[in-house]
């Protein structure tokens, strides 16, 4: 069964309430026809419940871009799954290489935040991908790998289905400097190979695969025409309705 592509748009520090709610509107406005594709807006946590208020009765689901691993408690500052839950996320980015870089996360608490996102019933967007330094060195599958099996070995494999990888080599992301579409293409072929090895033949076939770094309108068709590539995580690009739609537009026409 063919892989539906799945688009998500990581709004990072951008946008608070009021302007979410106006990028909000002109999605709806702009998403007529997406029933061949998956379409996230990832807003920051202060502006989650206006755009959940704008994008009611449409397909386009709203996500988080981090959570707390523990359900509630004496956490200053921290949001839970289950809070993000009730505000109307479905889904939630973890391991993004931001937090894992600016704010010390680690493999062991990306994996806390996996188990707690199934827990509260939020649907992983699971972040993984090398440095510059690590991929010069020869050792980006090798750091891929590291991180998968953090993240998800052991899990059932009906819950690991569910999650959908973002590959998001480092050094593409922010930068303007895409992977090719083979260099992308080689590193999601070695995940769907890394996850046949670790469970049951489905959740390879079905899981999705996002590539992310530095993709555009003009740049996402060449991506998704690829076997492996099943949509994409898009930064920067996501911040305006027309590159955004444009890269959705992208992946309901490449056949692959
Ligand atoms: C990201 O941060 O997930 C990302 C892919 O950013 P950009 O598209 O801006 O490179």
């Amino acid at each position: 069964m063919a892989r539906r592509p799945f688009i998500a748009g990581n709004w990072k520090m951008n946008h608070g309430p009021h302007a979410a709610a106006s990028l909000a509107r002109e999605l709806r406005a702009g998403l007529v026809d997406q029933a061949a594709v998956d379409v996230a807006v990832l807003p920051p946590a202060i502006s989650i419940a206006a755009v959940v208020e704008r994008l009611r009765h449409t397909l386009v689901e709203v996500g988080a871009q981090d959570l707390h691993p523990a359900p509630h408690g004496a956490f200053t500052g921290a949001i839970a799954g289950e809070m993000l839950r009730e505000a109307g996320c479905t889904r939630v980015v973890v391991g993004h290489s931001e937090r894992r870089q600016l704010f010390g996360e680690d493999d062991a608490l990306v994996r806390q935040k996996v188990e707690a996102a199934l827990r509260a019933g939020l649907l992983p967007i699971l972040c993984c991908g090398e440095t510059l330094a690590e991929r010069e060195s020869g050792a980006a599958q090798r750091v891929v790998e590291r991180q998968l099996d953090a993240a998800l070995r052991g899990l059932p494999p009906d819950q690991a289905v569910s999650i959908t990888i973002a590959y998001e080599p480092v050094w593409a992301i922010g930068t303007g400097r895409t992977a090719s579409p083979d260099q992308a293409q080689e590193l999601h072929a070695h995940i769907r190979g890394w996850l046949r090895a670790h469970f049951p033949r489905f959740v390879a076939d079905d899981l999705r695969i996002q590539y992310g770094g530095s993709v555009k309108a003009s740049n996402a068709a060449s991506l998704f025409a690829m076997p492996d590539i099943d949509g994409a995580l898009v930064g920067g690009a996501s911040l305006t309705a027309a590159e955004f739609l444009g890269i959705v537009s992208a992946a309901s026409s490449t056949p692959r």
